[in-house]
């Protein structure tokens, strides 16, 4: 029986883990992968501290601080399952099953798909959901990313040191994303921006060759070698029935980061909070962290 377990390994969950270390709390961590979203992200200028860094040397650097205090860790293990039955908090995963007095709750979130015929054959054949990942695959060729929010951006921006020639295929009128990435998107010079186009199709043999969209009026194939999807996230939070959630399948959190559950915490990009960043990530986590070592006092 853990005091605490904390689920995902992003910003959130690495810097609760930090907290919890610290508070020197009996905890595991369960998480698919060490770094989340963080590691996704090209350049990051706005975590305090860093004028300028990578997202994978950020992710890194998290990583690096978590390990100083020599945690218990499921890596690659998924929740699948967490509830609260009597005092205890149960916690199923694609492996095995834990019992802990509290839990925060930090998945974050993952890619949205697009849903439309080839995306599945497709997908890791020169279709991807991550331009920090795959990005350098591509080399030299015209690749087409999918969205106009800051994520599609931040690809765009990424794929203009490495691709031939990018086309932004944005559902809506305009772009959405910050003024200053839009800037640097337009001043690339070789990416085409195409607003209220609509993706029909993937097309290809045993790899990605184009993508059929509707623009200007007219169903068109441009010719491709890779796809970046970058039309939004949803969030982590199917595992977790019991907890109330907003519109979006957010979690909802209190200021002390409490759900509707007592005991189990949640954090980051996974909660309703508002705003979705690294820093703001990072900072509930730590309040999360906190809240689970007063509640736990308080019952001792
Ligand atoms: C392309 C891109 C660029 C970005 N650029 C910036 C930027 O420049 N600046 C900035 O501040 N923010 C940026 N962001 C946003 C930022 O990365 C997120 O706000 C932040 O990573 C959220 O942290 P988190 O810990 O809440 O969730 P995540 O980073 O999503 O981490 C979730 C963790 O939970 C794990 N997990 C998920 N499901 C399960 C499960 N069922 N069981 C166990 N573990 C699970 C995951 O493996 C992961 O470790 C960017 C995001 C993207 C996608």
């Amino acid at each position: 029986m853990y005091d605490l377990i904390i689920i995902g390994a992003g910003p959130a969950g690495i810097t609760a883990t930090v907290y919890a270390a610290r508070k020197k709390m009996n905890f595991l961590v369960i998480s698919g992968d060490i770094g989340g979203q963080a590691g996704w992200s090209g350049d990051i200028e706005n975590y305090t501290g860093y004028q300028f860094i990578t997202g994978p040397e950020l992710a890194s650097k998290f990583e690096e601080h978590m390990r100083k205090y020599g945690i218990a860790m499921k890596e690659g293990e998924l929740v699948t399952d967490l509830k609260r039955v009597d005092d205890r908090v149960i916690i199923k995963t694609d492996k095995a099953q834990y019992e802990s007095k509290t839990a925060i709750v930090a998945s974050g979130k993952r890619s949205r798909e697009l849903s439309v015929p080839g995306e599945k054959e497709f997908k890791n054949k020169g279709l991807t959901y991550c331009a920090t990942c795959d990005g350098p695959l591509f080399a030299g060729k015209d690749v087409a990313v999918i969205g106009g929010g800051n994520s599609a951006l931040d690809a765009v921006l990424q794929l203009i040191k490495i691709a031939h020639r990018i086309y932004l295929i944005n559902m809506v009128s305009h772009l959405t994303g910050d003024p200053v990435m839009i800037e640097k998107v337009h001043e690339s010079g070789i990416v085409t921006v195409m607003n209220n186009a609509k993706v029909l199709e993937i097309t290809g043999d045993q790899m990605v060759s184009g993508i059929k969209v509707r623009f200007d009026g007219e169903d068109k194939v441009l010719s491709v070698g890779g796809i970046f999807v970058e039309i939004g996230l949803m969030p982590n939070s199917y595992f977790a029935a019991t907890l109330d959630k907003n519109a979006l399948g957010e979690i909802k959190v209190d200021c002390h980061n409490r759900t509707n559950i007592p005991g189990i915490f949640a954090a980051g990009d996974v909660t309703n909070v508002p705003e979705k960043q690294i820093i703001i990530a990072a900072g509930e986590g730590s309040k999360a962290s906190l809240s689970a070592f007063k509640y736990l006092n308080q019952r001792r």
